[in-house]
């Protein structure tokens, strides 16, 4: 601490410490403090949620299995979705079926989606914190991380005042850049900017809508239900007035009649760990809705639709990932491998949107790089290489580009920041390093507190 030496106003003590309030974030440290650990949770922003409410991202993706026979994304999930449901700021995904509105009309794995009304989700995570116990320390930026041999002593944070050093004896990386793994010396990998990461996009939601048009419309054929809107689009285009490099209106309808969530702008080649580029993609993002807002007025359905509101951030969909104890790969996804320390199910294809051009993200499935029908996911993928204390949860996890592509869903995000949380806990209360945790009683407590790790028609 010598650097920050006289400049540091407090030292905040607790067993656990999650850097970083999106949703691996606060699912990790609901399952940290559920298991008996005093958690505190650390975010820039000032509120929970991270991609999913300042970003406006949504629906939850599929976390059922593809046939929608069996949900295999439970625990925490499934009790923030009931709650919600409950304040009618959701539909719970065992009702919303194979193909509908709320998925984009897509079939591909885009059955059982849960929409949920951003508002609901951040009142809901605030009321599971309280109720565990947690300490929030929101509006406050982690600057620097300082480790003594192999563990990390302290994360040291600005609350927009003073600096803070927060102390514990686990930490879980939940940033989403694997901001603490890489201060900590983990090694990260970021793919080619301007040839391989994943462009961001700025999410914007509509009222107004006409819910029967549209459906009506893109009932037509296949190709307007895979791709709505793709022939007005490319019709636009080929006049020169279509700026956007994206080949459909990737629209969601959410909860309320008329309410649609738009996943349509899209900004490649900028740097996600650059708040320039952030800044800059953002302006971007906003002139595209900008013309979206006048474009929708030619389109059947949408000739009437309102701005309610833009995302407070763009979305990112990739930045730094880890290198943990194993890298997950797209070749376990298609072989659904089986691992001895499962902590998570998947379904959800290999989504990449492409650094360049306008084709649509789930085009790597007409490629017939399959992923099987359900896939595990392992408990190694969640420890960066080089530190004890360390775990990771979310986006930034060790997966390669491929993977992570398909385990980026908020579902899988969900049980994957469960059982770090839970891990964290477990590894405290056993006094043991999360490396050295007995797997098989992390899996037990999974089951016992609701979580699906296999498939019951095993
Ligand atoms: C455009 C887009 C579309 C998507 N579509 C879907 C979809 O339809 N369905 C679906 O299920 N998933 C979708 N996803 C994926 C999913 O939304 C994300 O992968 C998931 O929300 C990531 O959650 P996270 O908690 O790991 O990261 P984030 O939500 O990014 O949370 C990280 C948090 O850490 C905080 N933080 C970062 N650095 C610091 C620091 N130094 N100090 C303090 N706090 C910090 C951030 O403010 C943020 O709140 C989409 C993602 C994007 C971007």
């Amino acid at each position: 601490m010598e650097q920050y030496m006289g400049t540091i106003a407090s030292v905040v003590q607790g067993d656990v410490i999650v850097c970083g309030g999106g949703c691996a974030g606060v699912i990790a440290a609901i399952a940290s403090a559920r298991n008996g650990a005093k958690t505190i949770l650390i975010e820039k922003s000032f509120t929970v949620g991270g991609t999913a409410t300042n970003g406006l991202v949504g629906p939850f993706m599929t976390c059922f299995s593809p046939d929608g026979k069996e949900q295999i994304v439970k625990g925490i999930f499934d009790e923030m979705i009931w709650r919600m449901e409950k304040m009618g700021g959701a539909v719970h995904p065992s009702k919303t079926g194979m193909v509908s509105g709320y998925g984009c009309y897509i079939k591909l794995r885009h059955n059982n989606v849960t929409p949920f009304h951003p508002e609901a989700l951040k009142m809901v995570m605030l009321e599971m914190l309280e109720e565990e116990k947690v300490t929030l320390w929101l509006g406050t930026s982690i600057l620097d991380v300082q480790k003594e041999g192999g563990n990390i002593k302290r994360v040291i944070g600005f609350d927009g005042h003073s600096l803070r050093a927060f102390e514990g004896n686990i930490f879980i990386d939940a940033t989403g850049d694997a901001f603490v793994s890489e201060k900590a010396q983990v090694p990260c990998d970021l793919a080619d900017i301007q040839d391989g990461l994943q462009p961001m996009t700025l999410f914007f939601w509509i009222d107004h809508a006409d819910d029967e048009k549209i459906e009506e419309y893109l009932e037509k054929d296949e190709t307007k239900r895979y791709l709505p809107y793709h022939d007005r689009i490319e019709a636009a285009r080929a006049e020169g007035k279509f700026p956007i490099n994206r080949n459909k209106i990737g629209l969601y309808h959410m909860v309320n009649p008329g309410e649609w969530r738009l996943n349509t702008t899209r900004m490649q080649g900028y740097d996600p760990t650059s708040a320039e580029d952030l800044s800059r993609a953002y302006c971007e993002g906003m002139k595209q809705i900008r013309f979206l807002m006048d474009f929708f007025k030619t389109l059947p359905g949408l000739e009437n639709a309102r701005i309610v509101q833009s995302g407070l951030q763009v979305g990112v969909r990739e930045s730094k990932r880890i290198r943990g104890e194993y890298i997950l790969t797209e070749q376990d996804l298609i072989d659904n491998t089986s691992f001895p320390d499962t902590i998570a199910l998947c379904s959800y294809p290999v989504d990449l949107h492409p650094a360049k051009g306008a084709a649509t993200g789930t085009s790597r499935q007409k490629e017939k790089t399959d992923v099987a029908e359900v896939y595990e996911i392992p408990y190694r993928i969640l420890l960066p290489l080089g530190v004890n204390n360390l775990l990771t949860a979310g986006r930034c996890v060790s997966a390669t580009h491929e993977a992570l592509g398909a385990i980026r869903i908020m579902p899988a995000v969900f049980a994957m920041a469960q059982a770090a949380g839970t891990a964290a806990a477990m590894s405290l209360k056993s006094e043991t390093g999360p490396k050295e945790l007995d797997v098989s009683k992390l899996q037990d407590t999974l089951l016992e507190q609701g979580q699906c790790l296999r498939l019951h028609r095993d």
